[in-house]
């Protein structure tokens, strides 16, 4: 008798953006597997109606309470739920109908939504990478606690979590992560003094979210995402290197202690890490464009500069320093991000406002949730009124 699979019920957070948009697709070529539960954007209302009438998800949720009206209409005759609002964005995790919780919201919004889904059991794909940053600890614990994997989707860490499996019982030695070095590769602080909003936003290999993209440019994603290995792995400071890799191929490597290293390798499209970390344990086929090492004779590497790119090193001095520091780091770069996007200060300013909250912290070496609430808060006000 055929045995019918069980479809994977998918909840997406921040639907509408790139990483949203990306998993979509994804999803849209394996519809045999996976199933829309629900989906979810801040302020993209147009956008959310037209995926949740082609998808049918169970729920949507907008994030801004004033647009609820457009997308309830919009829906009445679909018969899918509508919700408004931040409260709703973090209970609606809690669905007995999901499977898995892919996190694509931008930024802290991501951290109570996840907490919710990992409370009530729901494995995650997490893109959502400042979750990490702010409260690693809590969200480690709590994952393990409750029998819940976190699979990344940020490339550099499928990469390696693609070259861990099978090799989950042996110790690590230690991690490389790769980075592109952004549009400002080669710069010195005096040419990044006077880069625009327009030279940061021009990523050379990848096509993602605004502040995803400035904090490629400055190199605090990588900063992030050194952060994030730490927690994921279970790894000291000094098992995480960065090396920049301007051709973006190797997506990252994990060296054992054999001193064998294993990489993974490809084109850059995010549509692979997230159909691997949909998809996981099985690796799903796909149409996606192949590499072939024709096209690039020469894949080159070189040390990351963390004298022009400060961001990097204070996101070691974060790590290393531990408790709300991280969150700090963390609140103080989104709020620098966005003056920047908004043209309030320039790109430089970033790092020194990201250092000046650092320093004016109080240190609290074991944060509770509430704690990392407190931090995230103040922060946001000291660095808002550094920039005025
Ligand atoms: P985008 O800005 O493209 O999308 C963000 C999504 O979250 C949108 O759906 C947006 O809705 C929604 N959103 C943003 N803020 C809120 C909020 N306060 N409340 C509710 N919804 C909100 O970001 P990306 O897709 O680029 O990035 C998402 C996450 O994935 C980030 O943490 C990023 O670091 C990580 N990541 C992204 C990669 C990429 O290639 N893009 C690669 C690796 C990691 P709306 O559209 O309505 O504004
Ligand atoms: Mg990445």
């Amino acid at each position: 008798m055929e045995e019918k699979i069980r479809k994977k019920h998918v909840a997406i957070l921040g639907s509408t953006g790139s990483i949203g948009t990306q998993a979509l697709e994804v999803i849209a070529a394996h519809r045999d597997l996976f199933e829309v539960e629900v989906l979810t954007a801040g302020s993209n209302a147009k956008l959310l109606i037209e995926q949740a009438l082609r998808f049918k998800p169970n729920t949507v949720v907008i994030g801004q309470e004033a647009l609820y009206d457009e997308v309830n209409t919009a829906l009445e005759g679909a018969m899918i739920k509508v919700y408004a609002g931040e409260p709703a964005l973090a209970s609606v995790v809690e669905m007995e109908t999901i499977d898995v919780v892919l996190t694509a919201l931008v930024g802290y919004a991501g951290l109570l939504p996840t907490i919710k889904a990992i409370e009530a059991g729901k494995q995650i794909a997490l893109a959502n990478k400042e979750t990490l940053v702010v409260a690693g600890d809590l969200i480690t614990a709590l994952a393990k606690e409750k029998g819940v994997n976190i699979n990344p989707v940020d490339s550099e860490h499928s990469a390696i979590f693609q070259c861990l499996v099978g090799e989950f019982h042996n110790p690590i030695e230690k991690i490389i992560l790769t980075a592109s070095g952004g549009p400002f590769r080669g710069k010195n602080r005096n040419d990044l003094a006077s880069v625009t909003k327009a030279d940061a936003l021009k990523h050379p290999n990848w096509e993602m979210g605004a502040k995803i993209t400035i904090d490629s440019a400055s190199m605090m994603n990588k900063g992030l995402e050194v952060i994030e290995a730490k927690w994921l792995f279970d790894l000291k400071s000094e098992q995480i290197e960065v090396i920049v890799h301007p051709q973006s191929i190797v997506h990252s490597l994990v060296q054992f202690e054999d001193g064998s290293i294993k990489a993974q390798l490809g084109l850059p499209d995010m549509r692979l890490p997230i159909q691997f970390a949909l998809g996981y344990p099985e690796r799903l086929p796909s149409d996606f464009e192949r590499f072939n090492f024709m096209d690039y004779p020469n894949l080159t590497f070189e040390q990351p500069d963390l004298k022009t790119f400060r961001n990097l090193a204070l996101a070691y001095e974060a790590m290393d320093q531990g408790g709300n520091i991280p969150c700090i780091l963390n609140a103080a770069n989104e709020i620098a991000v966005e003056a920047f996007l908004q043209e309030k200060i320039g790109f430089l300013n970033i790092s020194d406002i990201v250092e000046t909250c650092m320093q004016k912290s109080s240190f609290i070496a074991k944060p509770t949730l509430q704690d990392y609430v407190e931090t995230n808060k103040i922060t946001r006000i000291k660095a808002q009124e550094l920039i005025k």
